[in-house]
């Protein structure tokens, strides 16, 4: 591709792949592009000819500069000399998008450099080879993280005497591994993120956030009981006042002003109070801080999940109405994304906020991928539908909802899979091995055709299948009718 300098008359030559950072190292007004004839279009924006003629015109310009075509013939044979060009439009109009990416000659085939290789029967040989194979395939961030490791261990297994070079090709290629891995992997993030903002629960989701960011605890409080039954507390203490009385109190005390610093003490308990209802650890929404902006963000999260349950189908706010299903704005475990719970006849739950970084959801992905290479069983139903948020929010809220002691959906849920064994009706993607039988072989269905973590007890069961039956992308008659209606009839759906 060629550029001309237009002060110079200087012409060069770009490969069109060094395009992309020529771009930005041209100016615009100083190169225009050229054709093979050395013909070339350019947008006169004014300038110099006298009687403003050619402004904003298009003409094209032979390779001495000099106009032969464009603006209705009227500028031709005119030298240009000093005249501004527009930059946007230095090739011909429309056109200039294309001439950039048109390739100018064949790409040339990389040549890859020829691997050193370990003689066979050399320390590290298997690794070395390994580690090179794992090179040439790797594309994703979990991929690069794996070669990554591989050039370690092979560094780890060569001799560095007796093959420096190879041992250096190991080192290198472990930085360079590590380099891809960062690079992917954030991109990789801001992909899922992308997606997810542009899918119609994403969508749901930034309205539902943004809503929340400003509403105080009641008026959340008033929404989440009028769209859905569902009731949200709050976490009373209020961190930083309580944080202040102290140091004011420990101040006191020292100075010998007990007086007072007995005082300030009862503040410092008034502001340290926390619900007898909720986790140790518990955040009150009206405060400002990180924590409260992350509760009220999975808030959204609850909110776009359940609306999109209701679009399908699902009557949340009558099934809420079953029982006393309550959010609680805590992380409840640092073990855990969800935890759920049942005190003083209310059903709990809460979500962790890790469960809203990107790293979080990528470690998710990448064991997923991880466990479908070794052809494992799913851990849990999201890896099947890739939501880990809304299914997480559905498997809480299952337990919170289905172990109220009016409704006892576990128990229900094992009464059903029990039939539906003795019938023969379980059946599914995988089926039963016949030398499994009973307890077990309902364990082998469960583990091949809900998740793993669903056969750790019934409740566990309970909640996956409920994760997994709500789930968007979840195709009817995966599983037998008589589990679909158990989950039909636990959230509401006719
Ligand atoms: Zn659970």
């Amino acid at each position: 591709m060629k550029f001309k300098n237009i002060k110079t008359g200087n012409i060069i030559n770009v490969h069109h792949r060094l395009l992309p950072i020529f771009k930005f190292v041209i100016r615009s007004d100083e190169y225009v592009f050229l054709n093979d004839d050395l013909e070339h279009w350019i947008t006169l924006n004014g300038g110099k000819n006298e009687k403003g003629e050619g402004k904003g015109q298009h003409v094209l310009i032979n390779g001495s500069g000099t106009i032969i075509g464009g603006a209705g013939g009227k500028l031709n044979g005119t030298t240009l000399g000093g005249v501004k060009t527009k930059s946007k439009d230095v090739a011909k109009p429309k056109e200039s998008e294309t001439i950039i990416t048109e390739p100018e000659t064949e790409p040339e085939k990389e040549v890859k450099p020829k691997v050193p290789q370990i003689p066979e029967g050399k320390s590290g040989d298997f690794h070395s080879k390994t580690a090179n194979e794992l090179s040439e395939n790797a594309k994703t961030s979990s991929q690069h993280l794996q070669a990554k490791n591989a050039h370690a261990v092979a560094a780890n297994n060569i001799s560095r005497k007796e093959f420096p070079e190879i041992w250096a090709h190991h080192y290198e290629q472990y930085k360079y591994h590590e380099e891809e891995y960062k690079k992917t992997k954030n991109e990789e993030s801001k992909k899922i993120k992308e997606e997810f903002k542009k899918s119609e629960e994403g969508k749901q989701f930034t309205e539902a956030k943004n809503k929340y960011k400003k509403q105080t605890y009641q008026q959340i409080k008033d929404d989440f009981a009028k769209n859905f039954n569902l009731i949200i507390e709050n976490g009373m203490g209020e961190e930083k006042k309580a944080q202040e009385k102290w140091k004011e109190y420990v101040k006191l005390k020292m100075s010998g002003n007990l007086e007072e610093a007995n005082k300030v003490y009862s503040e410092y308990q008034q502001f340290s109070k926390k619900n007898p209802l909720l986790p140790k650890k518990q955040y009150n929404l009206n405060e400002k801080n990180v924590s409260s902006t992350y509760m009220r963000e999975i808030l959204g999260h609850v909110d776009s999940s359940f609306s999109d349950m209701e679009a399908r189908g699902f009557d949340i706010k009558s099934a809420m109405a079953k029982g006393k299903v309550s959010f609680a704005p805590s992380p409840a475990s640092t073990k855990s994304y969800g935890t759920a719970w049942q005190k003083d006849g209310i059903g709990f739950f809460a979500i962790n906020p890790t469960l809203l970084k990107e790293s979080t959801l990528l470690e998710i992905k990448e064991r997923s991928q991880k466990r479908k290479e070794k052809g494992l069983p799913v851990w849990t139903v999201d890896e099947r539908m890739g939501d880990p948020l809304r299914s997480t929010i559905v498997h809480e809220v299952s337990h919170a909802l289905g172990l109220q002691k009016n409704i006892n959906s576990p128990d229900k849920l094992g009464n059903t899979l029990q039939k539906l064994y003795d019938e023969g009706k379980l059946v599914g993607e995988k089926p039963i091995p016949e030398h499994l039988k009973g307890y077990y072989a309902i364990n082998y269905w469960i583990l091949h055709n809900i998740s793993e973590y669903a056969t750790t007890n019934i409740k566990e069961t309970d909640a996956e299948l409920c994760a997994y039956v709500t789930a968007k992308n979840y195709v009817t008659g995966t599983l037998p009718k008589e589990l679909e209606d158990h989950v039909y009839e636990l959230f509401g759906k006719k």
